[in-house]
């Protein structure tokens, strides 16, 4: 439904941004596009917008070329709305007049139960009588959530949409706003640099790197299967060895030119593993992320305890072929 092919950008500088992306969406997909600050990610939105126009390259929505502001006179697709990341409220009128900015007024309870379904999907119902400027920063975030989700966009873009909200608000908006996409068969994609937003409120994942995909795959096979290291090291943590290293701990034999990746949960203790020594070791809520290292090899992995010794011997899960 949505196809970005060979997609170029460039500011009026030199330094390129984006880098020959394609990207293919089917409706009511939800994609995260995971990335550092400064890779791109608010750009591609605005691309896919028609806040810009690509350099090279194109954008495709429904057999349509998607232009920005060099062809189009009214930015923004009609069929999409994108929440930046400056929700450019109007404090003068209320929350809900606000959120129901974009709807028509023909049929006034139409609009007022479109604005109430949007503001409870942001869970700021008690706020609609409000005027933005009494509002947090995140609530005026959720404002603009809001606004957008009530124009029930096919597509819908939001720009880092959990930035500023607190970790027991943010798990329950993100799955509000996941449970509104798919029963809206909404296009969803939204930026984050957090990978939590991105695992469990996903259909896939793009990692941005410096303007160029890294991979493009579903959580779970991305968690399975990175690509290369900077994916690996933008899920969590995680341990690499090569072949030497494999070797060296008496481990099973991999390729000569490959690295193996596991994660903290396929090490554990065993009497008959290698000796480590014990360099840290952090409560992460549920258990301890313990640092070892032998040699030039460190490894991390999940220990139920406080480790107490210096040393603990280690094996790994077998069947492991994460291979980079
Ligand atoms: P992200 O959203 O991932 O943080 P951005 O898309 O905002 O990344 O920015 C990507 C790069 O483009 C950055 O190096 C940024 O400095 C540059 N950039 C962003 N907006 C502009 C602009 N209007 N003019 C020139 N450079 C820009
Ligand atoms: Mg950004």
């Amino acid at each position: 439904m949505l196809k970005i092919q060979k997609l170029d950008f460039t500011y009026n500088t030199e330094n390129q941004i984006l880098f020959s992306l394609d990207i293919d969406l089917r409706k009511g997909e939800i994609i995260s596009i995971l990335g550092e600050s400064g890779s791109g990610k608010s750009t591609l939105l605005k691309l896919i917008y028609g806040l810009e126009d690509a350099t090279s390259g194109c954008i495709i929505y429904k057999n349509e070329r998607v232009s920005g502001p060099k062809f189009n006179l009214i930015p923004g697709h009609k069929d999409m709305k994108f929440v930046s990341q400056e929700f450019d409220l109007l404090d003068s009128i209320r929350v809900s007049e606000n959120v129901g900015k974009y709807l028509s007024n023909i049929d006034l309870e139409l609009k007022k139960s479109k604005v109430l379904n949007a503001l409870k999907v942001v869970d700021l119902m008690e706020f609609k009588d409000a005027f933005p400027s009494k509002l947090s920063g995140g609530q005026r975030q959720r404002v603009s959530i809001a606004r957008a989700l009530a124009a029930e966009p096919e597509v819908l873009l939001l720009d880092e949409p959990y930035s500023h909200l607190d970790h027991p608000l943010k798990f329950k908006i993100r799955r509000n706003i996941w449970n509104w996409a798919k029963e809206n068969k909404c296009t969803l994609i939204l930026t984050t640099h957090d990978v939590s937003d991105a695992f469990g409120f996903s259909d896939r994942i793009i990692v941005l790197k410096e303007g160029k995909i890294q991979q493009n795959d579903s959580p779970e096979l991305m968690r399975e299967k990175p690509i290369n290291e900077y994916v690996a090291s933008i899920l969590g943590s995680y341990s690499i060895l090569n072949s030497n290293q494999m070797k060296d701990l008496g481990m099973k034999e991999i390729p000569k030119n490959k690295k193996i990746i596991f994660y903290p949960e396929e090490i554990f203790e065993d009497e008959k593993g290698s000796a480590f020594k014990i360099l840290d070791s952090r409560f992460q809520g549920k258990e301890y992320l313990v640092e070892v290292q032998k040699k030039d090899v460190k490894l991390w992995y999940y220990s139920d305890k406080k480790p107490k010794s210096k040393c603990i011997k280690l094996g790994f899960k077998e069947d492991i072929q994460r291979y980079i």
